[in-house]
């Protein structure tokens, strides 16, 4: 990844339009194009190689667009088809159900550009970013603020919805402003006073809503504030021991999501799991890593259901030996069912 440095708008806003598309049938699923973009929506796309779990079924339609008006001409197509909308960042922090998604699925993995104002230290990139190459590309050239962020495996737009964090620093800490797509396809750049930040959760998540359009708000890209007159080679080498100690800490050799479940505070999740004899528990290919109770890990072979029923029944257990409900940080998506 390269971040620009050069003067200039890098911002992909356009106006939005209702493109005409074309169908194509192929054997066994549809690619629709719309036209003026250079963006095909297919159907039937297989989410297990989109997400960091390696489990999950098919998107009943799949479109990752290059630019915002692609990504508005999508939402504008799905919006005409009464089709569910779900947003795709790394697929790093979704559990997606076996039986696949309906809808359109919108991956972000395409919208990419970034630029380092090196007057200000601002550095703006668009959300389809990855955040650990962010993370990387600051520390080398010797931006102090995104240390923390090296082993979160998501993008800059999950990371700004979830406001993702480690070794005491997160997100809200470091953003300026997001850009958002706002439901009613009309664009709007948030304060993180206006995001509505706390610990894992913002309003972007949808519990609660800045704006009164329902439906779902994309960040489109994010400004994070970064200090450049630091020392370089300190940068580099806090990064550095951020990564080795995860590395250290955490089970990065199996697929999973992370953190499972929110530290419930003054405890954490993978103290309580672990305390209640939990670690190593396993349903189907699903299980409570050795290394750090608050993951569950994809042993090879795991469905989607049987991370979901380890995830239910860890709650049982520990709200039984404890009255505490852990609450998840994963996003489950479509349906699950629990074991009979
Ligand atoms: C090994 C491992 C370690 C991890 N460590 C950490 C950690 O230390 N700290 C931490 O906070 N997290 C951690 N995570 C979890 C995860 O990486 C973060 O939550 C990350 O921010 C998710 O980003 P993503 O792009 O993968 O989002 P996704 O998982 O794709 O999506 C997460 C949610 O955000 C929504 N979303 C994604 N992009 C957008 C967008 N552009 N606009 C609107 N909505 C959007 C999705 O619809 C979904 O609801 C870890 C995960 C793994 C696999």
């Amino acid at each position: 990844m390269k971040i620009s440095q050069a003067s200039g708008n890098v911002s992909t806003v356009s106006d939005s339009s209702t493109q005409k598309q074309e169908i194509e049938d192929l054997k066994d699923s549809q690619i629709i194009y719309l036209k003026s973009t250079d963006c095909a929506i297919k159907s039937q796309v297989c989410l297990s190689g989109l997400t960091s779990y390696r489990v999950g079924g098919t998107a009943e339609w799949y479109v990752a667009p290059r630019n915002l008006e692609a990504l508005q001409s999508s939402i504008e197509y799905a919006k005409e088809q009464g089709w569910n909308v779900t947003i795709l960042g790394a697929g790093s922090n979704l559990l997606v159900s076996d039986r696949g998604l309906p809808g359109l699925v919108i991956s972000t993995r395409h919208l990419r550009h970034s630029y380092f104002d090196s007057q200000t230290g601002q550095l703006t990139v668009a959300a389809g970013e990855s955040i650990p190459n962010l993370a990387w590309e600051a520390a080398k050239s010797g931006w102090q603020g995104l240390e923390w962020a090296v082993g979160i495996p998501g993008t800059v737009g999950g990371a700004v919805v979830m406001n993702a964090g480690a070794h005491h620093s997160c997100i809200a800490d470091i953003l300026v402003n997001a850009q958002v797509l706002l439901p009613d396809g009309t664009l709007e750049t948030l304060t993180p006073d206006q995001i509505g930040y706390g610990y894992r959760t913002s309003s972007l998540q949808g519990h609660e809503s800045f704006t009164d359009k329902p439906g779902q708000c994309i960040v489109t890209q994010a400004t994070f504030q970064l200090q450049p007159d630091t020392d370089p080679a300190r940068v580099l080498q806090v990064t550095k021991e951020h990564k080795k100690h995860r590395l250290n800490t955490q089970p990065y050799n199996f697929p999973s999501c992370g953190s499972v479940f929110r530290n419930p505070k003054p405890y954490a999740a993978g103290w309580l799991i672990e305390q209640t004899g939990l670690k190593g528990h396993q349903i189907g290919g699903a299980q409570v890593a050795l290394l750090h109770a608050n993951f569950i890990v994809n042993r090879g072979g795991a469905k989607a259901n049987d991370i979901f029923c380890l995830i239910r029944h860890i709650q049982e257990q520990v709200q039984q030996h404890w009255s505490i409900c852990l609450e998840p940080e994963v996003k489950m998506i479509g349906e699950f069912q629990m074991a009979g």
